[in-house]
């Protein structure tokens, strides 16, 4: 067992959080890397999060992973952000400075960037359908088009932030960039990214099944399988994926802030995907 008085600490913040992975895939980082460090999951009273962090750093905390409902709160309780954090006013890891202070980045981004090139290979110049406008989706539309995406439409069931996302990723220099609703998306696309929440309750965001028809459909809700990639295939869909492999990548990434070494992923989401079943595609 481990002695909490001799290695780094770290934790995962979320209410609810009994769920999470987090645990169990940084226990793997740790195996793998030789690392010495432990991780252990934290619900936060609804309105304790800052206490609860703050808490949890004064103690000797070495780090924080956010997850729902807290990711934008945590943006406005670090003291500096980086980048991609500040543009999707959300934060997924605290990280220490040498200043004191604690920076907020975000992976989930980079995280569904390093599962796309393991999933399609090369792929560039995609022309992108984002389902949602929420912090996963704020998080993930500027690396996309940083990276595989040539063009981005974002549609989501409040239609006015999905119009005030993709003006704000105009605003910061990117073009070919819609936002619409649901039932008012049109186009051809070649990859369809879920970032709705739709399915933790068993839903669908309600798009025409021709979106999808001839599409890769990424869905960023993760399970054996998911209320998204059954109806995707029913539609015609040329492939699917759950985030699994998302999740597994930006906690990579949230490993290699904290402790400067990146983990290999493939071992660690195999492991993780043996324990909830379904396959990576
Ligand atoms: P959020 O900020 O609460 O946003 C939720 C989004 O889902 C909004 O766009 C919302 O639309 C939409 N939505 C909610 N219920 C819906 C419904 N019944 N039908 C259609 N749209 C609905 O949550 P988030 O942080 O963006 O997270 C979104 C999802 O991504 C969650 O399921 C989360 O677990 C998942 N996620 C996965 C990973 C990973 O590593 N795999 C990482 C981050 C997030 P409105 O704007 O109209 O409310």
């Amino acid at each position: 067992m481990l002695d909490r008085n001799e290695v780094d600490r770290y934790a995962v913040v979320g209410n609810p959080v009994a769920h999470s992975l987090s645990p169990a895939i940084h226990a793997a980082f740790a195996k793998q890397t030789g690392e010495s460090l432990s991780y252990e999951r934290i619900e936060a009273p609804l309105d304790g999060f800052a206490r609860t962090v703050a808490d949890f750093l004064a103690g000797g905390g070495r780090g924080v992973n956010v997850t729902v409902p807290f990711k934008g709160e945590a943006a406005s309780w670090v003291g500096k952000l980086e980048a991609n954090a500040a543009f999707a006013e959300a934060v997924n890891t605290i990280v220490p400075d040498e200043a004191g202070g604690y920076v907020g980045h975000n992976t989930d981004g980079p995280g569904l960037v390093m599962d796309m090139e393991r999933l399609l290979p090369g792929a560039t110049g995609l022309s992108v359908l984002l389902l949602g406008a929420g912090g996963a989706a704020r998080g993930v539309a500027a690396p996309l088009l940083d990276g595989p995406a040539r063009s981005l439409t974002i549609a989501n069931r409040t239609v006015s932030r999905a119009t005030a996302l993709a003006e704000r990723l105009r605003k910061a220099g990117y073009g070919s960039v819609a936002g619409t609703g649901f039932d008012t998306a049109t186009g051809s696309f070649d990859l369809v990214v879920n970032a709705t929440s739709a399915g933790l309750a068993g839903g669908v965001p309600s798009i025409a099944p021709d979106l999808v028809r001839g599409a890769y459909c990424y869905d960023m809700v993760y399970g054996a399988t998911t209320p998204f990639c059954r109806w995707a295939a029913e539609a015609g869909a040329a492939g699917m994926a759950d985030g699994l492999g998302m999740l597994v990548g930006q906690a990579a990434l949230a490993f290699e802030l904290w402790r400067g070494v990146l983990p290999d992923v493939p071992p660690v989401l195999a492991q993780i995907r043996a324990r909830i079943g379904g396959s990576d595609a």
